[in-house]
Formats: structure tokens, C-alpha cells, sequence
């Protein structure tokens, strides 16, 4: 997969792409990852990428030429026509482990971080194939949504996670959350384990992690039971 970021603070990606997960896709090849700076695609002579809202109002907007030069200059690089272009945005489809794994599936992504007020609309109505929301909060910016997007995706292509059982475990797969987890020591300040678990049986420890799965998610979000 390749996925082209496009933000106005290039600087803030490099601790999150350059660790753990990220990292360690990037280095095995599975991503490739570009961050480009908004700013050098400005027209205007103090790199602006900002103007005042028409019919007035609060905030600024994002102007739409540097954001379609962006978009254009990135295609025409990569070549690759299929690119699915997404914008990080409140208002978008909520990300979910479901949403997740489909833009797992798109051979290139390319992000665009709003900031101020966010974009002008010509850029949703042209240019924009997805938007995407990482929850119902409003941040200042796309970078740390980005940032989110990347590593949800990340994760889940072939061959990234050392042990690919561990996606087919986790919290959202079947609308469960997973169950509880315990490591050593077996007795900490008090608080054991469950015996099962040190038990042996495989067959018992998987039929108690199904149980503990379903009623954890009674108790936290049963809203995933529909
Ligand atoms: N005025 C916009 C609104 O009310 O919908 C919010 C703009 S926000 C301050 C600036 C930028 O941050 C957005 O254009 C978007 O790129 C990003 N952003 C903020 N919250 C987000 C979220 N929950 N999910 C995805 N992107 C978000």
C-alpha cells in the first residue's frame, strides 16, 4: 500500500511513522508512506493556505488550490489512478474496525489533514472520494486523525503483525470485545488469575474467553449486540 499525507505540519508524523507497528510495516515493505506539505503547494508569497470565509463568519478556511494542486501532483507521481482520496473531517464516516478493514483493502491512499473552519466545499464536491471522522469530537487538525487512520490501517495488511491470529482476537471481531488478559505473576498483591487459565485445557480456556467476551460486552458496549 502507499498512502500520501498532505498537511500543513509535515512535522508531526515522524514519532508515530518511525515507531513500533508503523515502523515495522514501512520497514518490511508493506507501506510506503509520504508526507507532503501543503505550504509548498501555496500560490501565494507567504506560502498562505488560508482565507476568509465568503458571507463572512468566524474562523478561516482552507483555500482549495494548494489542496487540488496537491492532490494532482501526487497522482500524477504515483500514477496510479486508483487512488482513493480522503479527507480527515468530523463530519465523515466514523472509524470503525469494519471501516478500517476496507481501506485496508485500497492499494493507495491519499489523506488530506484540514485545519481552521476546514476545507473550502469545492474540495469535498471534486476532489474528495471518502471522509473520515475519528470520532465526535472536534480536534484542530488532520494530523492526529491521520495519524490514527494509519496505524488502524497499518496493522491489519498481510504480514505486518508478527502473529496474524492476533487481529482474528481482538476487540470488534464478531461485534465482541475482547476478553480479559492476564500475564505473570500469577499471585500480584493478592489478585490471582483465573484457574482455568493456568490450567492447561485448551478447550476450557477457549470456551471461558468466549463467555468472558460476550459478557464484557453486555456490560460495556452493548450497543455492538445490536
Ligand atoms: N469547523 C469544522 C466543523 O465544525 O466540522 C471543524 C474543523 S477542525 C477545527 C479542523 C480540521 O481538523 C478538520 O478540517 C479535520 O481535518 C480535522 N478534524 C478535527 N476533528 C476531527 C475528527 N473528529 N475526525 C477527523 N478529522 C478531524
Amino acid at each position: 500500500m502507499r498512502i500520501d499525507i498532505i498537511a500543513i505540519f509535515p512535522g508531526m508524523f515522524a514519532p508515530i511513522l518511525n515507531e513500533s507497528i508503523v515502523k515495522r510495516a514501512q520497514k518490511k515493505g508493506k507501506v510506503k508512506i509520504y508526507i507532503h506539505d501543503l505550504r509548498s503547494y501555496s500560490l501565494d508569497k507567504h506560502r498562505k493556505v488560508d482565507d476568509r470565509p465568503f458571507g463572512g463568519g468566524s474562523g478561516m478556511l482552507m483555500r482549495p488550490e494548494p489542496i487540488f494542486a496537491a492532490v494532482e501532483d501526487v497522482k500524477s507521481k504515483s500514477k496510479n489512478q486508483k487512488a482513493k482520496v480522503i479527507l480527515l473531517c468530523p463530519q465523515g464516516e466514523k472509524l470503525t474496525q469494519k471501516l478500517a478493514k476496507k481501506i485496508a483493502k485500497y492499494q493507495h491512499l491519499i489523506l488530506i489533514c484540514g485545519h481552521y473552519e476546514g476545507v473550502d466545499e469545492r474540495v469535498r464536491q471534486r476532489l474528495v472520494d471518502e471522509e473520515v471522522s475519528i470520532g465526535d469530537y472536534v480536534l484542530t487538525g488532520g494530523e492526529l486523525p491521520a495519524m490514527v487512520l494509519v496505524d488502524a490501517v497499518a496493522r491489519l495488511l498481510p504480514g505486518v503483525l508478527g502473529d496474524k491470529n492476533s487481529l482474528n482476537f481482538e476487540s470488534f471481531e464478531d461485534n465482541l470485545l475482547e476478553h480479559p488478559h492476564y500475564t505473570r505473576p500469577a499471585n500480584f498483591r493478592g489478585m490471582g488469575v483465573p484457574s482455568v487459565l493456568l490450567s492447561g485445557d485448551h478447550k476450557k480456556i477457549e470456551s471461558w474467553r468466549e463467555k468472558e467476551a460476550l459478557k464484557r460486552t453486555k456490560q460495556k458496549r452493548p450497543d455492538l449486540l445490536g
